[in-house]
């Protein structure tokens, strides 16, 4: 099914647009969505796309019990020139294949999803905020929808695409966060979910999180499932750190995500001859890093940040500060050219943009 266009229903409706400096995350959502449906023996069928709008499903639809989803977060950015452009959006669409493989669901068509997203991106063109750091967030995400409540794998799935028009994530300039190390809780263990984008995982770290603001910390840093001892992610961010000169990020594990920032983070540093390692990384080792004085950097990576520095750790009482609590050099390095290839200011050596020709919504 490669080269089809999707069918469009055109919204009759259309909304109102919010203003670019007043938009906030997660809770608008533009005009139209991208559907499909899964069923045996067929595969995927019913592609279109449609006026947003609610969706009806049985009660008995077996992800509202055992919770058979999987998710993907990316982003559209408006280029000063006019243009609309995607940042490695297929990373996304195999990443989602191989959270989907771990959840039992069947694979996408991952070429014929990219396709879609891009037309109804472009049909929903408008709604790509056009201010300083500002982005459309794309969400496709599929869930199980079979009326059953045994436990199995569904036999019945949706995928679907919504987009929303997000704020810049930095609004009054990079300020590094503080940041609590869970030592009661833990977010996945080696074998279990960690590494795939399923909802599961997001529930399961909620407590933690809720906990660690209630004392005035931004996010939790997980550590291993199993020793609690090796340093995982940092809330939904992978995380790194500039130790002696070199930059050192938890290896991949089984437990870990592996986010497209981060595989981009390592390409650039790689790029720029600085030192990168992926290794298991304990707090003891970075506890006596911050002693001996040469931990230099500390910063999660993802979508929705890119690049959020540490200024603060809070692990078992005991405090480590990191760069005097300012955003280091190389944290602000890779912000600065990741954002500027995502928003089409600064040349992509990588070939990681992906643009979204106008016109391609139309059916012809
Ligand atoms: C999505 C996600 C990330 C970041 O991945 P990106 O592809 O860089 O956005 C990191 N950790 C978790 C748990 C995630 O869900």
């Amino acid at each position: 099914m490669g080269d089809r266009r999707v069918e469009v229903e055109f919204s009759e409706n259309l909304k109102e647009k919010p203003k670019s400096d007043d938009l906030v995350f997660g809770r608008t959502f533009t005009d139209h969505m991208f559907v499909m449906d899964y069923s045996e023996p067929v595969g995927w069928h019913n592609a279109k796309i449609i006026p947003y709008q609610p969706i009806t499903l049985d009660p008995s639809a077996m992800t509202f019990h055992y919770g058979q989803t999987v998710f993907e977060g990316l982003k559209a950015y408006y280029t000063p020139n006019g243009d609309i452009q995607l940042f490695r959006p297929e990373t996304n669409l195999r990443r989602m294949n191989h959270s989907n493989d771990r959840l039992c669901i069947p694979p996408i068509d991952e070429a014929f999803v990219l396709k879609a997203i891009k037309q109804l991106v472009d049909l929903d063109r408008g709604w790509v905020p056009t201010a300083e750091g500002t982005s459309l967030y794309i969400r496709p995400f599929v869930i199980s929808t079979e009326p059953y409540i045994g436990v199995a794998p569904s036999h019945h799935y949706k995928f679907m695409v919504i987009l929303s028009p997000v704020g810049a994530y930095y609004k009054e300039g990079i300020n590094p966060v503080k940041i609590a190390v869970e030592n009661q809780y833990v977010r996945a263990v080696k074998g279990g979910t960690g590494e795939a984008k399923t909802g599961g995982n997001y529930a399961a770290s909620l407590k933690a999180q809720e906990i660690c603001e209630r004392n005035g910390f931004t996010q939790v840093l997980w550590l291993d499932g199993v020793e609690k001892k090796y340093i995982e992610e940092v809330g939904s961010m992978n995380v790194f750190f500039k130790i002696n000169g070199e930059v050192v990020t938890p290896a991949l594990n089984g437990s870990i995500l592996e986010g497209i920032t981060r595989n981009s983070v390592i390409q650039l540093l790689n790029y720029w001859d600085i030192p990168v390692d992926e290794r298991k990384i304990s707090m003891d080792e970075l506890y006596q890093s911050y002693l001996d004085g040469t931990l230099e950097e500390a910063f999660g990576t993802g979508t929705a940040a890119v690049v959020s520095p540490i200024g603060q750790l809070n692990w078992d009482g005991k405090d480590i500060f990191i760069n005097d609590g300012k955003t280091g050099e190389v944290a602000k390095s890779l912000y600065d050219t990741l954002t500027g290839i995502q928003y089409g200011k600064k040349e992509d050596p990588f070939q990681w943009i992906e643009k979204v020709p106008e016109g391609s919504a139309i059916i012809n």
